[in-house]
């Protein structure tokens, strides 16, 4: 339909998995109202994804970071169905949902009924006697934000902050539970504290519901919800979107800044200056601070504090005759205290059948995260070897792997720590008094993929509104 107005155009900055589902949300969006309006994604790298990436080598699938998402959020399901992936979609083995933890030098696996819980020796008596006391612990009244740990430690008791929760936080987002936002980076907790009065009375409410409506929930173990990925593992989601906007791609095209005037932003990358009625900012944090220092310098400041983990990935493949002990499931996680570097180990073809060849495993060893940030000035050479001897005492790995490789994240997670939500409030105003502007991606309400495209939901459907008032 033409509008009789000059023609408009959307800028989005970032192809990582945030940017690339809002231009594909955007893009549908400006076919389903008729509107007049062209768009430029501006990638800074000479490829698209973002982190969200799989190299394909020698019948291994190995993730750069990702290794799946979980069905448990309505609109990502959404965007695969409107991307025509349904059938392209691998479901985790049922065997994955057996996680381990390394505890006092052993191997324990996380029992995921409270009463195996209780008989299990994940951790000491007394830790398991404090913890069923959550039960009685009366809900906090005061609204003000708390730690992560802070909020287990409360609830659960120090062991259990200790000994499980900091190790599977690690495992999440590579952070520290000392600092991370209980508000931000688990909103649900805050919930069942506030709406059933504990953790133990949500789970007894939740496991009557399902046993009413036949619905899986998270139990302590994991999120709820069940791990899937791709055939071709999760650059598969990036690789269609990215060929599906290929027309409007611009890759090696870091945006330095942006500059607002007549009412338009004009985009400054190093050959361009692009005009934009509508800029989506789908980069990190640290790097959209930096653009938009001359339009909003408090702003730029709050984006600033953001601070990322570094996280490492090392993908190994050894021969199954290599690997000592059983490695059904989906991997273990490895508190602090054990003196093992890795945070944990995935067994990814435990999880995913088929991501590596018959006859082989594939582990994917995560090193790194907000405890360990020094893990940036090892050379891949002796992370490699760190990663090997982790292996080596968690799964009694015996021989040389067949293959290696190393995927590298300076940068990796977002740290949601206290004040965050301030920051993204922050970011919701300056959205509204520059309306056309948006803030996106893994900074700001979720470092999962999921959180990523929920919130390319929120911002395509911004632009309809926007777009519909003109
Ligand atoms: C090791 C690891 C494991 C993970 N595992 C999981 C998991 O199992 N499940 C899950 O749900 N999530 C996981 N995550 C989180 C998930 O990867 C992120 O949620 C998601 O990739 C974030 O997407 P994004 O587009 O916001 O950011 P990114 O993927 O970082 O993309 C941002 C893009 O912006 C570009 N850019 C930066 N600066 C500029 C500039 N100046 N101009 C133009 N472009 C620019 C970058 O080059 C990049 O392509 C993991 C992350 C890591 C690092």
């Amino acid at each position: 339909m033409a509008d009789g107005v000059a023609k408009r155009r959307v800028v989005i900055v970032g192809a990582g998995v945030a940017g690339l589902s809002t231009a594909f949300l955007i893009r549908e969006k400006i076919r389903e109202i008729g509107s007049n309006v062209d768009m430029v994604i501006l990638e800074a790298k000479p490829y698209a994804g973002g982190s969200t990436r799989t190299d394909l080598v020698n019948g291994y699938t190995c993730e750069w970071g990702p290794n799946g998402f979980l069905d448990n959020e309505p609109l990502t399901l959404r965007l695969i169905k409107m991307l025509g992936m349904e059938d392209r979609l691998i479901r985790a083995n049922e065997a994955s949902s057996r996680r381990f933890i390394y505890h006092n030098g052993k191997m324990r696996e996380i029992a995921l009924n409270p009463v195996k819980f209780i008989k299990s020796d994940i951790v000491s008596l007394p830790i398991k006697l404090r913890m069923a006391l959550e039960y009685f612990i009366p809900a906090r009244k005061n609204g003000d934000d708390e730690t992560v740990y802070e909020f287990g430690r409360r609830r659960l008791g120090a062991g259990f902050a200790k000994y499980l929760l900091d190790p599977m936080v690690s495992g999440i987002f590579a952070g520290n539970t000392k600092e991370l936002s209980l508000k931000a980076v688990f909103p649900k907790m805050v919930e069942m504290e506030k709406k059933y009065g504990g953790l133990f009375k949500a789970m007894f409410a939740r496991q009557k519901e399902t046993r009413k409506n036949g619905k899986k929930q998270g139990g302590p173990a994991g999120p709820g919800g069940t791990l899937h990925t791709f055939k071709y593992g999760m650059g598969e989601l990036t690789e269609t979107l990215a060929e599906k906007l290929k027309t409007d791609l611009r890759l090696s095209s870091p945006v330095k800044s942006v500059v607002k005037e007549d009412g338009k932003f004009t985009v400054i990358t190093e050959n361009d200056k692009i005009k934009a009625d509508y800029l989506v900012l789908a980069c990190p944090s640290y790097e959209t601070s930096r653009m938009i220092r001359d339009i909003d310098k408090k702003v730029a400041g709050y984006l600033d504090e953001i601070e990322f983990a570094p996280v490492d990935v090392v993908c190994h493949g050894f021969k199954s005759e290599n690997v000592g002990r059983s490695v059904d499931g989906f991997g273990v996680l490895v508190p602090r205290s054990e003196g093992i570097r890795s945070l944990g180990t995935l067994w990814s073809d435990s999880i995913f059948p088929g991501q590596a060849p018959d006859g082989y495993h594939l582990f994917r060893t995560i090193l790194g995260g907000a405890c360990d940030p020094e893990i940036v000035n090892l050379e891949d050479d002796a992370l490699n070897d760190v990663a090997k001897k982790d292996l080596a005492r968690l799964i009694d790995i015996t021989n040389e792997p067949y293959l290696t490789k190393v995927f590298r994240h300076p940068k990796g997670i977002a740290q949601y720590t206290i004040g965050h939500l301030n920051k993204v409030a922050a970011t919701e105003r300056m959205e509204r008094v520059l309306p056309g502007l948006c803030f996106t991606g893994v900074s700001y309400r979720g470092v999962s993929v999921n959180g990523c495209i929920k919130d390319a939901f929120r911002v395509a459907d911004k632009f309809r509104d926007l777009e519909k008032s003109r």
